[in-house]
């Protein structure tokens, strides 16, 4: 309950203290800031999603703001649709066009997708221009409030209106992006590969997060129509994109506390720029704010000199700018662009980010207990491994260009096996991996699961089947905690529609996830660390945990690349420990390992590549002994004698240099 307060207090508090000045003061101008800070925070909790969730530069928004706005204006100008028909127009057009340009676009990745939004930008722009005779072109389009339910809406009676709509995008969306969704939308900022290959379709959920947010910037458009009563193109333009990135970046990502902050500061500046005084507190708030944050990051050396400097420069030149130059307005371009730059690089977590760091010690909001683990047999239900042939690889090839990475392998994996591959290095095995679980499509040849074909070239659908893997180069979601790693794959926990998730209904299964994630962690020893964040993690705990997180799929096979690369000892010990547990279950693995003794303690079977072809296949013991192993291995034929026999302690077998 006190954690409850703490944490909802301040919303409650800001909300209702927002509600009340209308009836305290008497200001049309304040109460026009306090509108457009409504229609701006449900705009930035928008631009939020793709920026801060998704980590993609979208250059969009803007023009989802101005399409939002301009299918309101028609409609009620030209179908003479009420507010609420109107407002859900704006809506359904920002969600529709969103999800239309981030089909093709959220193929491409970081400076092309910013470029593919840019050009949307400016096609919409034109087209806002260009189309007279239904938007009045740069004439501008008047539209008046239409009445509701009988009322004409009064400047109080709208702002509550925006105020209510942007307390209802707040709850939904913090809702949503503490759920399952929100940890899909981080999980594919992270690692696009690995949230496919957990079964979460890292594509689709790009696109729903991207169409969700610009249907948010449609609302705001809505709202912003019958805000101003009076639309034209030109307002959608660079400068307003600029400062909407602005704000999101400066209140801080992935907070909808920071969207709320940028939100003011984009309503303030209009003023901050005429009035000189305001400019000059601010800069120099601006100044003092980039000083402390310099001096934090270099007293606790995670930041370097240069960058704690540099933010402190660009603020210095605004408080000098400010007190040299006339007319500020001028200006408006160099001091976000100076603005800009120095949150980048001094604040990169926002105004939200570092002033939590404050508030977090002032008010220590407990952290929520977690629940008892699961029981391990509710996740992971022991079953005998009947021994027949699981994963089937006929005549499988795959070649990048020339090269014959795969050529031609023909191997089975009996159910209930730990079945090794080995080979030297670049002998083939991540690629027979990468295969198998959809990454790449072979180039020829079959791949079998229990007889059935396995889907090819998807690792969303091989994951789906009951193959999971892990990464020899991980590939965790190092922003989430190791919980979060967890329960992003857990299979067949989620199961409430998204309507329900987004009320709020979907907690219980939402306990249950992380009482099944906490058993896993519990399994690999990092049950004491399941709140840290992946990337904070010791190198061995991170491996480690990629294996939980597959562990989560509940698979029938499990393919483990290379998990004791770079382990300590100890460290591989604990491996050999969780692999046996987990085989144990009954799940079949596939381990590729270096490390011979491991092979030798672990696998029943092992298949030796060499040149993407096997070379041997036996028991550790005889293929050890094979003089093509050693040949492979050692570059060169046996030495006869005792020592070309294997060594039977199982030293690691010599990689060729
Ligand atoms: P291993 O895992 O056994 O060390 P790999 O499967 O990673 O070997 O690589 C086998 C061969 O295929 C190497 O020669 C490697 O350079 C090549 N290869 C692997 N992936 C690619 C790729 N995506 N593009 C081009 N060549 C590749
Ligand atoms: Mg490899």
């Amino acid at each position: 309950m006190r954690r409850i307060l703490l944490l909802r207090g301040a919303e409650l508090i800001v909300f209702a203290a927002l509600a009340a000045i209308p009836l305290l003061v008497v200001n049309p101008y304040a109460l026009g800031l306090l509108t457009l800070l409504a229609i701006y925070g449900i705009l930035l909790i928008g631009l939020d999603v793709t920026v801060g969730y998704l980590g993609q530069v979208n250059l969009a928004h803007v023009a989802f703001l101005g399409l939002g706005a301009y299918t309101a204006g028609l409609a009620v100008t030209k179908l003479g649709l009420g507010m609420g028909p109107a407002l859900a127009a704006a809506m359904a057009v920002g969600l529709l066009l969103g999800g239309l340009l981030a089909l093709p676009a959220l193929r491409l990745e970081g400076p092309q997708f910013a470029l593919a939004t840019l050009s949307f930008a400016a096609l919409s722009t034109t087209a806002l221009n260009e189309l007279e005779s239904l938007t009045g072109g740069a004439q501008g389009l008047s539209l008046s409030r239409p009445p509701v339910f009988g009322h004409a809406l009064t400047p109080p009676l709208f702002f509550w209106l925006c105020l209510a709509l942007m307390a209802l995008v707040w709850m939904l969306m913090r809702n949503m992006l503490s759920s399952q969704w929100g940890r899909a939308f981080e999980a594919l900022r992270d690692s696009p590969i690995a949230t496919d290959a957990m079964g979460v379709g890292a594509y689709r959920h790009r696109v729903a997060a991207f169409s969700l947010g610009s249907g948010l910037g449609g609302l705001a458009g809505g709202l912003y129509a019958f805000n101003f009563q009076y639309l034209q193109p030109q307002s959608f333009n660079y400068d307003l994109m600029i400062i909407l990135l602005l704000g999101v970046v400066l209140g801080g990502r992935k907070s909808l506390w920071g969207a709320f902050v940028g939100a003011s500061v984009i309503v303030l500046l209009p003023n901050l720029l005429s009035n000189r005084l305001l400019f000059q507190i601010f800069s120099a708030s601006g100044f003092a704010l980039a000083l402390a944050a310099g001096l934090r990051g270099l007293v606790k050396k995670i930041t370097r000199p240069f960058q704690a400097l540099a933010p402190v420069a660009a603020m210095g030149l605004l408080v000098v700018g400010g007190l040299l130059v006339e007319n500020t307005e001028d200006w408006r371009k160099a001091i976000f662009a100076l603005m800009l730059f120095s949150v980048v690089v001094g604040l990169p977590e926002g105004l939200m980010g570092f002033l939590s760091l404050f508030l977090a010690k002032l008010f220590r909001v407990p952290q929520a207990p977690l629940p008892k683990p699961s029981d391990i047999e509710t996740i992971l239900p022991t079953h005998e491994a009947d021994g027949a042939p699981l994963l089937v690889l006929e005549d499988l090839r795959r070649h990048f260009g020339g090269v014959k990475a795969v050529d031609g392998l023909s191997m089975t994996v009996r159910s209930g096996t730990i079945h090794g591959l080995i080979g030297p290095n670049g002998s083939g095995k991540s690629t027979v991996v990468n295969v198998i679980s959809g990454l790449y499509t072979p180039s020829s040849g079959r791949v079998l699961l229990r007889g059935g074909a396995l889907p090819t070239g998807s690792l969303f659908r091989v994951s789906r089947s009951g193959v999971a893997r892990t990464f020899q180069n991980l590939q965790l979601f190092g922003e989430l905690t190791a919980l979060e790693n967890v329960m992003v794959a857990l299979k067949g926990v989620y199961r409430s529609p998204l309507p329900m998730v987004l009320l709020g209904l979907a907690r219980q299964e939402e306990r249950r996830a992380q009482a099944d994630a906490l058993c896993l962690l519990d399994r690999i020893g990092l049950r004491d660390q399941a709140l840290t964040r992946a990337k904070d993690l010791t190198y061995g705990a991170q491996r480690f945990l990629e294996v939980a997180r597959a562990l989560a799929r509940k698979p029938d096979l499990l393919i483990l690349d290379e998990p004791a690369a770079g382990l300590a000892h100890p460290d591989v010990v604990q491996l050999i420990e969780i692999i046996k547990r987990i085989h144990k279950r009954g799940i079949s693995i596939i381990l590729i390992e270096h490390h011979m003794d491991v092979v030798s303690e672990l696998c029943h079977t092992v298949t030796v590549l060499d040149g993407g072809k096997v070379i041997a296949e036996g028991s550790p013991d005889e293929v050890k002994r094979d003089p093509r192993v050693m040949e492979a291995y050692l570059g060169q034929p046996p030495e006869p004698g005792p020592s070309g026999t294997s060594d039977p302690s199982g030293a690691p077998v010599p990689e060729p240099a």
